[in-house]
């Protein structure tokens, strides 16, 4: 599934890439063409230019002796100038009949518009760039100048920018391609480890649920058989059933409340805390449970009051989830302590108990859902291994951080920390 994924996040990535780096070169040999017939017609008309005012000042000199419209030798031919780049030049006085050319043998008559042209010329294969120039004499039309040249540099210079474009486009797209599968690689794998931890949470959540599953069937298929002559013994198994089905109602919380706390709590719902008499509260409270009877239960507090911006239950329920692990992990006659620091930006919550302590390997996992260190202590103390879970996503929501340091033997603690609201 992510294989291909993968395959069609790259695909479309070369295909959306590739088409905008072929219009990319399209346009850039357009501009190309563009630029080399540009210079090409600078270099043409200054040419014709410099050729026009040679026709002019000739013909001012025969002025001042014949009348212009006299001027003999229509359409003779002269010798090329030494200027070996043209192909031809021809003459047309402003009738626009031929005077004078070099060159191709013209029409006698001037057909074109003033102008420059590409043509294919026949005689010579090649295509020429021609231009046509009316030439003035004090304001008065006296001809056209019609010269052409080949373009037969430009055509060079445009076929090796087309090789340039042809190693380059197809090389640029093979790299599109590689970063494509990369980029799909790179992108897929968030999704492939949300994925993942899906997978595992439903297969860890139906394995917690399937033990107490069977074990309910056993004892309500066990009571529910009517040969059973024991009342009690018919009685036993049905409370088995009711306490089952209480603490798979637990885990279910427990599950929902992990899947509808993610993410960052909205503001509306966080209001000013004063942990001092929340965590004073909370020990009172947990000092009457059966489970800390056996332990010293006490809290440490600062003299000034320390405050946070939280919501207020949601925190309670991470702070008892470390209380009550405390509680449970610190064998009779422990002692169990609340403390509260403070740093220049935040407050400090710890939970610290001298219990049984959780070895180094598994500290690094114990925030993980499900995650318990001894399976069978745990599953007889009735954890499911996700109090830390809920603590840390609580936390989280309030944009803190939960941390754990322990000592096998020698115990533990858990540390809240949060922004510090003065
Ligand atoms: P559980 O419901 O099993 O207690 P938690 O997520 O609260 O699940 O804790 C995960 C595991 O971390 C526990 O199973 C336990 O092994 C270990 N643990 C948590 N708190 C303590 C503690 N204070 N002392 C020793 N072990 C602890």
């Amino acid at each position: 599934m992510f294989g291909r994924s993968r395959r069609n996040l790259a695909c479309w990535f070369t295909l959306t890439m590739g088409s905008i780096l072929i219009m990319f070169a399209a346009v850039v040999y357009y501009l190309k063409v563009i630029d080399e017939l540009e210079s090409l017609d600078r270099l043409l008309y200054k040419k014709t230019r410099v050729m026009a005012a040679n026709v002019e000042s000739t013909l001012h000199n025969r002025q001042q002796h014949i009348d212009l419209e006299n001027v003999p030798l229509l359409g003779s031919r002269v010798p090329p100038p030494l200027d070996s780049e043209l192909v031809y030049a021809r003459w047309y006085n402003a009738q626009k009949q031929l005077v004078q050319f070099f060159g191709d043998t013209p029409s006698e008559l001037l057909k074109v518009k003033a102008g420059f042209k590409t043509l294919n010329s026949e005689n010579h294969q090649a295509w020429l760039r021609q231009v046509t120039l009316p030439v003035y004499q004090n304001g008065l039309l006296i001809g056209y100048l019609q010269v052409a040249i080949p373009l037969t540099t430009t055509e060079n210079n445009l076929a090796d920018f087309r090789l340039v474009l042809a190693i380059s486009v197809p090389t640029t797209l093979g790299l599109i391609t590689l970063a494509g599968w990369w980029l799909g690689g790179l992108a897929m794998q968030p999704i492939r480890y949300s994925y993942e931890q899906l997978q595992r949470f439903t297969a860890d959540a139906s394995h917690e649920l399937r033990s107490p599953l069977a074990a309910v069937i056993s004892n309500a298929q066990f009571g529910s058989i009517s040969s059973c002559s024991n009342p009690e013994q018919q009685r036993q198994r049905f409370q088995k059933v009711v306490d089952i089905a209480k603490s798979m109602s637990l885990l279910v919380d427990n599950l929902l409340f992990l899947a509808r706390h993610e993410g960052r709590l909205p503001a509306k719902l966080l209001q000013e805390v004063n942990l001092n008499n929340l965590l004073l509260k909370l020990v009172d409270d947990y000092a009457k449970q059966p489970v800390a009877q056996h332990l010293s239960l006490n809290c440490e507090l600062p003299t000034n009051s320390v405050n946070v911006i939280a919501e207020k239950d949601l925190l309670s329920q991470a702070i008892i989830n470390l209380l009550s692990n405390a509680c449970k992990y610190t064998p009779a006659g422990g002692k169990v302590q609340l403390k509260i620091f403070t740093q220049p930006h935040q407050a400090i919550i710890q939970v610290v108990d001298n219990g049984i302590g959780i070895p180094e390997p598994d500290l690094h996992h114990i925030f993980e859902r499900f995650y318990r260190v001894d399976k069978k202590r745990s599953r007889k103390t009735g954890g499911f291994g996700l109090g830390l879970a809920i603590a840390q996503q609580i936390v989280q929501a309030h944009g803190g951080v939960i941390r754990a340091f322990s000592v096998v033997g020698q115990g533990s603690t858990f540390e809240i920390i949060l922004p510090l609201n003065k």
